[in-house]
């Protein structure tokens, strides 16, 4: 635990070139954002759940921005001083769901699929470049991500998604991820790692076949 449950989620897509490229993609003129449910959250050590709905889901290693000030309509030069810190973030994705529907809410809101924490980590503005994500599955390295080959840089990222919508404290910027994603299966233990700042441990498992509809 650590981490507050969210405003909101805000993820970016397509930032890095080489995963935009993996996925069939070319990347963005801006920022494409997206939303996670807060109700995906989980923290660290917490569950990553397969849904009955999908049979391909996969890892998305990010380094996330949190909002510390609430701000709208920030300037690049200023977005930095909105930022509490940053921490890891798992955008867990049902990617044939992702495929196959043209808008991602579902395929990346299941609850459980947005791990985050363990901890928030002041972000030095003079280091922002040497930021570096790592994901491992079972042990194995699957993703090497540097802050320095995003598409749009954090500072960009709080501007541009301060122009549509306040961003309020607790709020998360999820930057996008690098190349390597793959599938996760039951069994697995998928961690996701910002050097300096943590790791982000999850177990996987299947859904019951009779789930709940109430907790
Ligand atoms: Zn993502």
């Amino acid at each position: 635990m650590g981490i507050a449950r969210p405003g909101k989620i805000v993820g970016i897509g397509r930032n890095y070139r080489e995963h935009a490229a993996e996925l069939g993609h070319l990347v963005p003129q801006q920022p494409l954002l997206f939303l996670k449910p807060p109700t995906a959250v989980i923290g660290d050590g917490d569950t990553i759940v397969l849904p009955l709905e999908s049979e391909r889901v996969e890892y998305e290693a990010e380094i996330a921005v949190v909002i510390g000030r609430r701000v709208r309509r920030v300037s690049e030069a200023q977005a930095l001083a909105a930022v509490a810190g940053i921490t890891c973030l798992n955008d867990v994705t049902a990617r044939d769901l992702q495929r196959s529907e043209e808008q991602w809410t579902r395929a990346k809101g299941f609850d459980t699929f947005c791990p985050v924490g363990p901890r928030v980590a002041p972000l030095d503005p003079a280091r922002l470049s040497e930021l570096e994500v790592r994901c491992r599955v079972n042990g194995v390295e699957r993703q090497r991500g540097s802050a320095r080959d995003m598409v749009f840089g954090i500072a960009a990222l709080v501007a541009f998604v301060s122009q549509a919508m306040t961003l309020e404290p607790g709020d998360l910027i999820a930057t996008g991820t690098p190349a390597g994603v793959g599938p996760l299966v039951a069994g697995d233990v998928v961690e996701v790692e910002i050097p300096n700042v943590g790791v982000l441990r999850n177990p996987v498992s299947t859904e019951p076949r009779r789930p709940a509809t109430a907790r």
